[in-house]
C-alpha cells in the first residue's frame, strides 16, 4: 500500500519568526516515526529558511506555484529549476485561487506540470469545481477537462503526478465534501488516469477543502484519498499534527 501523502498549503501566510515558530512545534510534536509523507509548500521566499529549518526532519520541503517557461524574460516569475536548486520536491500547480485570481487555463496548468515533470518537481495537480458548477450537475464534466488538459500534454507521464481534488466551495469555507461526495470524484478521476496509463494506481489522489483535525480520519479511510491538501489547518502545529496523525 502506497504511503499517504499529507500536504501543507501555507497561501500568502507566515514570516521569518512565525515559520520558525511552527516548525520547530511541528518537529517537536512529531511522533519517532510518522507512518505518512508529508510536505510543506511554502511562499517562494520563505524556501532557503525552511530548507534549512527542515533538514533531517524527513518532511520534504513543497512550493505554491511555478512559471511554465523555462527562463529569461519573465519579470517576477520563478522557474521550476530554481525552486529545484532549493531542495522543491512538490509544487502546486493550478490551485483554484491560481484559476480564479490569476487567469490560469487548464493549458497553463497542463504546460506548469509538464514544466515540473521535466525539472525533477512532482506537480500537484489541484482540480475541482466551484458551487455553481456542483449546483448544476456539472462536478464530473469539469474535474474531468481540467484533468484531461493534464493528460493531453504529458501523456504516459502522467503516472508522475499528485491530483488534488479540492472543491471550490470547500476551500478556507469551514465546509467540507462529505466522505462519500470525496470518494466518489476520487473515483471518476482515478478512473480517468487509469484509462491514460497503466501506472495510474501510483498516483496519488489527494483531497483538499477545511481538511481539519476533526474530519481527516473519515476523509482519508476512502479508498481512493491517498492524502490531503491542507491549507488553514496545516499553519497551526496541533492541528497539523493531528492530520499527519490520522493519516498513519
Ligand atoms: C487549500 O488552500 O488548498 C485548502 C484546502 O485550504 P483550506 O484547508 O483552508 O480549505
Amino acid at each position: 500500500m502506497k504511503k499517504k501523502l499529507i500536504a501543507g498549503n501555507w497561501k500568502m501566510n507566515g514570516c521569518l519568526s512565525a515559520n520558525e515558530a511552527l516548525i520547530h512545534a511541528l518537529r517537536s510534536g512529531l511522533p519517532a516515526t510518522v507512518a505518512c509523507q508529508v510536505t510543506l509548500c511554502v511562499p517562494s521566499v520563505y524556501l532557503a529558511q525552511v530548507q534549512s529549518l527542515l533538514t533531517g526532519s524527513g518532511f520534504e520541503l513543497g512550493a505554491q506555484d511555478m512559471s511554465a517557461y523555462e527562463g529569461g524574460a519573465h519579470t517576477g516569475e520563478v522557474s521550476a529549476a530554481m525552486l529545484r536548486d532549493y531542495g522543491v520536491r512538490y509544487c502546486l500547480v493550478g490551485h483554484s485561487e491560481r484559476r480564479q485570481h490569476h487567469g490560469e487555463t487548464d493549458a497553463m496548468v497542463a504546460l506548469k506540470a509538464q514544466r515540473a515533470l521535466a525539472c525533477g518537481i512532482t506537480p500537484i495537480v489541484c482540480v475541482g469545481e466551484t458551487l455553481a458548477e456542483r449546483e448544476a450537475g456539472a462536478t464530473e464534466a469539469v474535474v474531468k477537462r481540467q484533468l484531461a488538459a493534464v493528460i493531453h500534454v504529458n501523456g504516459h507521464c502522467i503516472s508522475e503526478i499528485v491530483v488534488a481534488y479540492e472543491p471550490v466551495w470547500a476551500i478556507g469555507t469551514g465546509k467540507t465534501a462529505s466522505a462519500a461526495q470525496a470518494q466518489g470524484v476520487h473515483a471518476l478521476l482515478r478512473a480517468q488516469l487509469k484509462a491514460a496509463s497503466s501506472q495510474a494506481d501510483r498516483v496519488a489522489i489527494l483531497y483538499g477543502g477545511s481538511m481539519n483535525a476533526a474530519n481527516a480520519a473519515e476523509l482519508l479511510a476512502q479508498p481512493d484519498v491517498d492524502g490531503g491538501l491542507i491549507g488553514g489547518a496545516s499553519l497551526k502545529a496541533p492541528d497539523f499534527l493531528s492530520i499527519i496523525a490520522a493519516a498513519g
